[in-house]
């Protein structure tokens, strides 16, 4: 039989304590000097030759001439693999068998096997010096019970405290390396677990929220952003109706505010009587699905309506105009096919922009830099849109000869015609578009005012988008898939530059877009001396 001698670590010591404690109960009891208890292992099959034992001084210091508590240790282990050599047959009788040990230690060993109904646990052996009263006192049967009995008590209670434990660091790695957010909580709904990936998904790390009211902590809404009652709150239900919520859908916010959407399953833990004692809910961050999903719904119908509108346009025009029994003087007939061309237009524009959004989707914008003007570039622009529509009114101011950017021609051109094509669709008739520039150190910005209707705060962020369009009476107006800012956004980010918009309601809107400088504002020189200086 291989003998393991497991160094104690601590934890294993205080599991230990009570087992101690036992033998050297059993070895005052024995009238020993000390005493060895070797444990068969737990996982190990019944003649598994692997045996994990603990060793122990006793506590009756009088009779312990033969092992000092000092070197029990290694004295136990040479006492056990000298015993397990022998391999003597159990006693009938159950009295101990005793075994004298080599002179160096002069004593002896008494042995006994324990176990009970649920089958053999190890054995225990009680040392003393040559002659020493164990065999006499265990041979007692009373004793013997009395002995063996709070032994294997020990033993098993030890098995069961390190089961437990083992189960507990299985169920705490469960815990901390689960992807989905898990958190505990007591029958008050207070905090006891918040597992990491709870801490990655709101910001709160587990210290600052446990013992705190779970609901102040997640403020729970439902999908609609209305706040969830506390008789709707799924660990409220799970708690007090005592049945698991499975898979309801539902908002968190985050540290920040920030929404989360989220699919949670609360379920409570009970006492045998039904009091409930604590409860879990498992929450997955499903964010990212909701918002694919609302994009898909998002794109179909924006996309199917304008797709259809001009198509309706131009399939009216055209089948009007192929009436036989009509004839059309040549205004109108000119003035048809010039609708049924813009509208044509329009349609190839969308077709555009939806390829452009799948392109930068895949990461493919390509940008061919040269060094720009952007004053130059601007007053292009707008001469190119007054020209298109002579009744606009667009100023623009910016300085001549203004430092150059290194930009794509052609893209900055389009998010230039975009805010300005925006300006004049979201504005009455009667405003005017001011356009200007302005130069910092390192970048240069263009600003595109108008005095139209005005973006809410809450949208101003989201306009920038795919599809987002702000829902009032203008959008439902025009058209637009809400592409053009989106398409901006991109185009001026690969540039390494920012876009941005400030607005109010009823009183117009500034979208300013910057593009680094392509060469930085030197440092002001400085020369130090006096003029007019005399030369020595
Ligand atoms: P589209 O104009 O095709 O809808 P955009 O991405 O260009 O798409 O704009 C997104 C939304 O932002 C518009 O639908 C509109 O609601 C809002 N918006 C853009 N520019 C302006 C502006 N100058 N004034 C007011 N609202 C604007």
């Amino acid at each position: 039989m291989a003998i393991l001698w497991p160094t104690l670590t601590t934890e294993q010591a205080r599991g230990g304590e009570a087992l101690v404690r036992a033998l050297g109960h059993a070895v005052t009891l024995s009238e020993g000097g000390a005493g060895v208890l070797a444990l068969k292992d737990d996982g190990d099959e019944e003649d598994a030759h692997t045996t994990h034992t603990t060793a122990t001084g006793g506590t009756n210091e009088r009779d312990a001439t033969l092992i000092r508590w000092s070197i029990a240790r290694e004295a136990g282990r040479r006492l056990v693999a000298l015993l397990a050599e022998e391999a003597a047959p159990e006693p009938l009788d159950g009295r101990p068998r005793v075994t004298v040990l080599p002179e160096i230690w002069g004593g002896e060993v008494a042995s006994l096997p324990l176990g009970d109904v649920g089958g053999a646990v190890g054995e225990v052996h009680l040392l003393g010096p040559a002659g020493f009263s164990a065999r006499r006192a265990l041979s007692d049967p009373t004793r013997r019970q009395a002995l063996l009995g709070a032994l294997v008590t020990a033993v098993r209670q030890h098995q069961e405290v390190a089961r437990l434990r083992q189960e507990n660091r299985q169920l705490g790695s469960i815990l901390h390396f689960s992807g989905d957010g898990i958190i505990t909580v007591d029958a008050q709904l207070r905090i006891t677990g918040f597992n990491p990936a709870m801490e990655a998904m709101t910001a709160w790390r587990q210290h600052e929220v446990v013992g705190r009211f779970y609901g102040d902590v997640l403020r729970p809404h439902t999908l609609q952003g209305m706040p969830l009652g506390y008789d709707r709150d799924p660990l409220v239900q799970a708690i007090e109706a005592g049945r698991a919520v499975l898979n309801r859908e539902l908002i968190l916010l985050a540290r920040d505010g920030q929404r989360v959407i989220v699919a949670v399953t609360a379920a409570a833990v009970r006492s045998p009587q039904g009091q409930p004692i604590s409860g879990v809910l498992n929450v997955r961050d499903i964010t990212r699905t909701r918002e694919a999903e609302e994009l898909r719904t998002t794109f179909t119908s924006v996309i199917s309506h304008e797709l259809q509108t001009p198509i309706a346009i131009i399939k009216g025009y055209a089948s009007t105009l192929a009436r036989e029994d009509a004839h059309w003087d040549a205004e109108t007939l000119r003035a048809r096919l010039h609708a049924i061309e813009e509208e044509a237009d329009r349609l190839s524009h969308l077709v555009g922009n939806l390829l452009y959004a799948s392109r930068i989707q895949a990461g493919g914008l390509k940008m061919e830099r040269t060094e720009l003007d952007l004053g130059e570039v601007t007053r292009s622009v707008v001469r190119r849109l007054s020209a298109r529509s002579p009744d606009l009114d667009i100023r623009v101011r910016f300085s001549r000869g203004g430092p150059l950017v290194l930009a794509d021609r052609a893209r900055i051109e389009e998010v230039l015609m975009n805010l300005l094509d925006n300006a004049v669709k979201y504005s009455p008739r009667t405003g005017h578009i001011r356009v200007w520039g302005e130069v910092t150190s390192d970048e240069v910005i263009v600003h595109v005012k108008d005095v139209g209707q005005g973006i809410p705060l809450r949208e101003q962020e989201r306009i920038f988008e795919r599809y987002q369009r702000v829902e009032n009476a203008a959008t439902r107006r025009t058209q637009g898939a809400g592409l053009g800012l989106y398409i901006c956004r991109a185009i001026i980010e690969a540039h390494g530059g920012r876009i941005w918009v400030r607005s109010e309601l009823e009183r117009g809107s500034t979208f300013s877009f910057s593009l680094p400088r392509e060469e930085k504002s030197p440092l002001p020189l400085v020369i130090f001396g006096t003029l007019n200086a005399e030369t020595p």
